[in-house]
């Protein structure tokens, strides 16, 4: 694994390492690497001729300071499982190497995707995202863009990015990996305790208890019940949960059978927030 912290040095090795014909297959992170991450490489490995990883902590993406603050960093593992998962290239830039002008101020039209759920919740977050992955992607224009169901809403805003920027780029998703308890790996998990941790799947088994108990007609009871599973689990505090069109992401109240559906959840646990979805139909 070669590893770059220079946004120009790694520019210039592509231009002289990819062969006509061959893909490269790109994986942007904020480190603290788990499985889930390292499924994305495995998928990338698989698809693509040369597999790029990003480890950056992205500020302009965090809207609460202390939860950037509070960003677990655990760079010597994640370069040690990126060597064993088998990356060709791990990036690792300095803020000032992503942002040299100080904070970034464009803005990216996203239509109403950017203030539902994680957007309402969240001023500034997909902005924030926007800003980082428009620069990572000018910099190593993948072939192919690997990223996690897990943050389903990032995806349909990464696709939307795409879109505004004419990319030709790609976008693969692949399915959340998740704990045994159904925990859905994040990098926030190492930030709760033990019990936190088995208390907090309670965020999957309330999204599961959505998927077997959905019908035609009316979904608030649903949320209602998923609301209080969490609360009685012990949750502290709950953003959403909603049961939304699988594409827009708009609510839907009242399912007519058909349209294709998305349960989405954000929760604090041990002033942790944790998010997860689980698609329905
Ligand atoms: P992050 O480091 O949290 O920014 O995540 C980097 C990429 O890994 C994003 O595309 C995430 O959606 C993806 N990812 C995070 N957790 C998981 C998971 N449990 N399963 C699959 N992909 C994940």
């Amino acid at each position: 694994m070669i590893l770059f912290k220079k946004a120009g040095e790694l520019k210039q090795y592509l231009s002289g390492h990819v062969l006509p014909g061959q893909k490269k297959g790109f994986v942007p992170t904020m480190g603290a690497l788990h499985e889930g991450h390292i499924s994305l490489i495995e998928r990338c490995r698989q698809e693509s001729d040369l597999v790029i990883c990003s480890i950056f902590v992205n500020p302009a993406q965090f809207n609460d300071p202390a939860d950037f603050e509070k960003y677990p960093i655990t760079i010597e593992n994640d370069i040690l499982l990126l060597e064993k998962a088998g990356t060709d290239i791990l990036f690792l830039p300095s803020v000032n190497e992503i942002y040299p002008n100080g904070n970034p101020t464009e803005h990216y039209t996203l239509g109403d995707i950017e203030t539902l759920l994680e957007g309402r919740f969240r001023p500034g977050h997909f902005q924030g995202v926007c800003q980082v992955m428009y620069r990572l992607l000018k910099i190593v224009e993948p072939q192919l863009l690997f990223m996690g169901q897990k943050d389903y809403q990032q995806c349909i805003v990464i696709q939307q990015l795409l879109h505004l920027m004419g990319s030709s780029t790609e976008l693969v998703i692949s399915p959340t990996q998740r704990e045994s308890s159904g925990l859905a790996m994040s990098s926030r998990n190492m930030r709760l305790s033990e019990k936190g941790k088995e208390t907090a799947a309670a965020i999957y088994q309330a999204l599961q208890w959505i998927k077997a108990h959905l019908q035609q007609g009316t979904t608030n009871d649903l949320i209602q019940h998923a609301g209080s599973l969490l609360t009685t689990a012990g949750f502290d505090k709950i953003d959403y949960i909603s049961i939304a069109h699988a594409e827009t992401l708009v609510p839907v109240d009242s399912w007519d059978g058909h349209t294709p559906l998305v349960a989405l959840a954000a929760a604090f646990l041990e002033d942790v927030r944790l998010i997860d979805n689980l698609s329905l139909n």
